[in-house]
């Protein structure tokens, strides 16, 4: 029988190591690998490091090291762990892996930059849990939520449900642009607000639905009229921009400033039975240009306070976009990027079309200038495909 020693010894022979000193040279172009245990880890990591407790590594290697070429590093405390892990990942397939003798106590020792990880509290772990237990998400993914930032553009009705899901899934920052006041005719739709707030600011009301719900979200609120002076101050900085406005000039406002800052755009719509969703990613999949050039004749715009909406329509289409948004910061799955998915609730269907980019597109197409511009208030409810750029 095959004690420890022998099993390490084994193991060595099949791997390669390299010191902390060759390890940190080859910092810029390698992925540092942890496979320590949590409450190690929480004490201390070499920053960077992708971390996958060496009892995790089989089963999450895959999903979290998906180059099996890349150079990769493997550390653990001491070097005994990294040893058996490396020969683990090697067996897996991975070509280019060493561990680093001496482990972290050694990195650490030598005087080698090290960060104390940001981790969840057990709060947070309770809280967060039936994400934990995704590993598309994950105790790093939650870290990510945590410290990313979504805009909301209109706390109404694809506002109101797209920011209860991002602040339930704890999304840290949730930013709210709205000028209007609660209205008790808003209530048939917008579930962020309620009676006892009718008359307040959207803005104020939402801040209470939002941070009663989670505290750990922070929200900030933008009180103002969202135009061509103040968008690109506005969205600066946020990571993705979930756009529940119901008019022309605004979608095309946003649309060409999110070009500008590359912010992609979650885009929905709701018109009596029916709604839609899109991704507009920056350069990297069509923009609202490019699904329709320019704004409508306002004759052919029908009015959408006069169309009326059914009041779970909204719910659906904002959950929905709060969802692309959630995959869009976790880089996980297919976004609706470069596909438009519509519902019809009468129906009850979901039909996807192919939307591409037009090389020619006045915004985001080769050689284009974009020029912030504010336009006439039109309303339509629905981007109208082109013949061009529609297919099944
Ligand atoms: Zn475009």
């Amino acid at each position: 029988m095959a004690s420890y020693r022998d099993l390490l010894k084994a193991a060595k022979a099949d791997i390669r190591e390299i010191d902390p000193e060759a390890a940190e040279a080859r910092f810029d172009d390698s992925t540092f690998v942890d496979v320590r245990e949590l409450d190690e880890f929480e004490q201390g990591m070499i920053p960077g490091s992708v971390f996958i407790p060496r009892g995790h590594l089989e089963s999450q290697a895959e999903h979290k090291l998906p180059d099996r070429d890349a150079p990769i590093i493997i550390y653990c405390a001491a070097g005994n762990r990294s040893a058996f892990a490396a020969k683990t990942l090697q067996d897996l397939g991975y070509s280019d892996v060493v561990s680093m003798t001496g482990g972290f106590g050694r990195w650490k020792n030598e005087g080698r930059n090290w960060i104390t990880p940001a981790v969840l509290d057990p709060e947070q772990r309770n809280r967060y849990s039936r994400h934990l237990l995704l590993p598309e998400v994950g105790e790093a993914g939650q870290q990510k939520l945590l410290e990313s930032k979504v805009l909301l553009l209109g706390a109404g009705g694809l506002g109101s449900p797209a920011a209860l899901y991002l602040a339930a899934a704890g999304v840290g920052t949730l930013g709210i642009v709205d000028m209007d006041v609660v209205d008790a005719s808003n209530l048939q739709r917008q579930i962020l607000h309620n009676m006892e707030r009718v008359g307040e600011r959207k803005v104020d009301s939402a801040k209470k639905a939002l941070t009663a719900l989670n505290p750990d979200v922070d929200v900030v609120t933008y009180d103002v009229r969202f135009g061509a002076d103040n968008i690109l101050d506005i969205i600066d900085g946020y990571d993705v921009i979930v756009d529940g406005t119901d008019n022309f000039p605004t979608r095309y406002l946003l649309n060409d400033a999110s070009l500008m800052k590359r912010i992609p755009v979650v885009h929905g719509s709701i018109f009596r039975f029916e709604g839609q969703v899109t991704v507009f990613d920056p350069y990297n999949g069509p923009c609202y240009r490019c699904l329709l050039p320019e704004p409508p004749p306002p004759e052919l715009a029908p009015s959408c306070a006069e169309a009326g909406v059914l009041g779970v329509l909204p719910g659906i289409i904002g959950s929905i976009q709060a969802l692309e948004a959630i995959k869009l910061l976790l880089d996980i799955g297919e976004p609706l990027r470069g596909r438009l998915l519509a519902y019809d609730a009468l129906e009850e269907t979901f039909r996807n079309f192919k939307v591409r980019r037009d090389p020619n597109c006045p915004a985001c197409g080769e050689g284009a200038q974009i020029v912030l511009a504010e336009y006439d208030a039109l309303c339509l409810p629905h981007a109208v495909l082109s013949d061009g750029s529609a297919a099944h």
